[in-house]
């Protein structure tokens, strides 16, 4: 790991945290990872670093493959919705099968939820079956690692590495978000990483299936979720 990254505590400042961000700009992902166990951690963390969630939509393998690499045993988490596709289902399972990833499935608001909100309210119809679980699964959690990336979206090219969620009362560790999306591509060869099976179907961006569909090519990789109703987040990176 660089040596220059400078340790911070939980109770770091906001400019502490925009100080070490800077540091961590240009380190390899897995070293942010490191370094965030390594600032954030019980003295006693012990796989699968009960102090740490980490989570991700699976479409592709970049993510958990970071994290395993740097937190042996550190588990991912997806969020389930009631409305992933089967093939997100089957890829995350694989990985966890293939890799020896921590894979956790996480559908713990599903079984409570009315169904097919999404054909009223996509902004309800997330805030239940997203950020509500969300930010039960972050309950006695310090860390939140998650794979938002500055080339994602207009409304995330100022992604920090590490920030406060103040709303969430956790520290929020981006340990992608300065890899575009050339590098991605990259890492996830130089792994021989899998890639998930409706990319080749077009799929640049992969959600919930009534909300997503195949893009165009020059379309904006994200314009096939919630395609033509103007919404671009679910409301999990807004904060
Ligand atoms: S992406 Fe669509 S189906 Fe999924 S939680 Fe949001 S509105 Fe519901």
């Amino acid at each position: 790991m660089n040596p220059s990254a400078t340790l911070v505590s939980l109770s770091a400042s906001a400019q502490e945290l925009v100080d070490v961000s800077r540091e961590l700009e240009g380190m390899l992902p897995a070293d942010i990872v490191r370094w965030a166990v390594a600032s954030f951690g019980a003295a006693d963390e012990v796989p699968p670093y009960k102090s740490f969630l980490v989570t991700s939509s699976f479409q592709d393998a970049t993510l958990s493959h970071v994290a395993q690499s740097a937190a042996p045993g550190i588990e991912v988490v997806l969020l389930d919705t009631g409305y992933l596709f089967a093939e997100t289902h089957w890829y995350a399972e694989n990985l966890g099968k293939t890799f020896g990833i921590n894979v956790h499935i996480d559908k713990r608001n599903e079984p409570h939820l009315a169904p097919n909100g999404w054909q009223v309210d996509t902004d309800a119809c997330c805030a239940a079956r997203k950020v509500v679980p969300l930010e039960d699964a972050l309950e006695n959690k310090k860390v939140w690692i998650t794979g938002v990336r500055r080339e994602d979206s207009e409304a995330r090219k100022s992604t920090p590495i590490v920030s406060r969620d103040i709303m969430r009362g956790v520290i929020k560790v981006n340990p992608l978000a300065g890899m575009s999306d050339s590098d991605i591509a990259l890492y996830n060869e130089l792994y021989e990483l899998p890639v998930h099976p409706l990319r080749e179907h077009g799929y640049t961006s992969i959600g919930c299936w009534p909300c997503t569909r195949p893009t165009k090519p020059g379309e904006d990789p994200r314009a096939g979720r919630w395609s033509g109703s103007g919404k671009t987040e679910c409301g999990l990176h807004i904060s």
